[in-house]
């Protein structure tokens, strides 16, 4: 058996010297709230996707004061798949909204749009894919639903920086997108998100919102200045990104491609690696247009899968769940809920498989080898 002593992580940042040094500038200004890092990350991430983005403190914020800027609030329904992180369902709740949650199709593991048909009621008002794994789906689909039961599309992007779709980035096109920045995200801003659409008014609601609903700080804010003589007409939250932050998003935003091709060559890697095992079914198996945010794969008829993760992190192999479906939480589960049999059953053959820029070819090759051999045994 090999036994090398390595721990290789599920998944990290990926930071050098640019990071490091990029860090210095609001330090060496001493503005460390947000100013001009924040507007110059607008400013770049525009460049790159073709329209206005706004910058918040996480890609949860980033989700609340999307859904709450196209007029999402008590009494309202969004569909959302339940195989998503929490994330997607605090940010419909944060509204005061209901997240109700659908069924996913085995194939792709994102939202199945029959299933969300046969869940829409009066209160229905927003749909929210969710881009799982870094793919998006059948998101054209979604868009047709949407369209013929005038509903608004808020995607959760968090996993899908990068993704091209129809030879775009995904957020180049669509009612409103969200991205997340954290610390593991395919670029990361250290905690972050961002708010991506084409429509003033939700632009405008979520640059106020973010800054406590004071009216037009962004501006003053950009210009070192802050509003002293303002207004507020609406609920408001401290969600905006600091200078810090953004510092850390404009580096790895100009890296985005080395860090994309990275997590892209290591991917197809495990694809190739794992093609043979008639057990093993990677979720994700075409990475061209796709930037993986991680790596799941589905193990049929797997006795248990503690002991396969316990078995893999004695042979130094850190793996995750992405995720428990949110409808099993006792927040989110509902008593009049239709059955989820699908998100059931896949997330019992579930486990991710360590994705990070910095892991090089001989860890996935050692990744596979120890999986093959741990399953072999069970
Ligand atoms: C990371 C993530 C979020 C939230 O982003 P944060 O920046 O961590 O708040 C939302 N949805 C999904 C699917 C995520 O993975």
């Amino acid at each position: 058996m090999t036994s090398k002593p390595r721990t290789i992580r599920l998944s990290k940042a990926s930071i050098g010297d640019a990071e490091k040094q990029a860090v210095l500038r609001p330090l060496d200004r001493e503005y460390l709230g947000m100013g001009t890092e924040v507007q110059g990350f607008e400013t770049e991430l525009e460049a790159y996707l073709g329209r206005p983005a706004v910058c918040v403190a996480t890609g949860t914020a980033a989700l609340q004061l999307a859904l709450q800027g196209i007029g999402i609030g008590p009494g309202d329904e969004v569909l959302v798949p339940s195989l998503t992180f929490v994330a997607s369902f605090q940010a419909i709740a944060a509204t005061g909204a209901t997240p109700v949650a659908c069924d996913i199709r085995a194939d792709s593991c994102m939202l199945d749009v029959a299933d969300a048909r046969r869940r829409l009621t009066a209160r229905t008002r927003a749909v929210m894919p969710v881009h799982y794994a870094g793919g998006v789906g059948d998101l054209d689909q979604v868009y047709a639903f949407a369209r013929d039961e005038g509903l608004r599309v808020v995607e959760d992007a968090a996993h899908a920086f990068g993704t091209v779709h129809h030879g775009k980035p995904v957020g180049a096109n669509g009612d409103v997108v969200c991205f997340s920045f954290d610390g593991i995200k395919n670029i990361t801003s250290g905690e972050g998100g961002c708010v991506v659409t084409d429509d003033p008014e939700t632009l405008s609601r979520v640059r106020d919102a973010r800054l406590l609903g004071v009216e037009n700080d962004t501006s003053a804010r950009f210009s070192g200045q802050r509003s002293w003589d303002f207004d507020v007409t609406a609920q408001g939250w401290r969600y905006h990104m600091s200078d810090i932050m953004a510092a850390i998003g404009r580096t790895q935003l100009a890296r985005r491609e080395s860090l994309a091709e990275k997590r892209q060559a290591l991917a197809k890697r495990y694809a190739q690696r794992l093609g043979a095992s008639d057990r093993i079914a990677p979720v994700l198996t075409r990475f061209d247009d796709v930037v993986p945010h991680i790596f799941p794969v589905r193990i049929a008829g797997l006795p248990d899968r503690d002991v396969l993760r316990l078995q893999l992190r004695d042979r130094g192999v850190e793996t995750g769940v992405h995720y428990r479906p949110n409808h099993l939480l006792t927040f989110f589960a509902r008593s009049d809920q239709a059955p989820l049999p699908i998100a059931e059953r896949v997330y019992a053959e579930l486990l991710s498989l360590p994705l990070h820029p910095d892991l090089d070819d001989s860890d996935i090759d050692y990744v596979c080898a120890q999986l093959l051999e741990a399953l072999s045994a069970i």
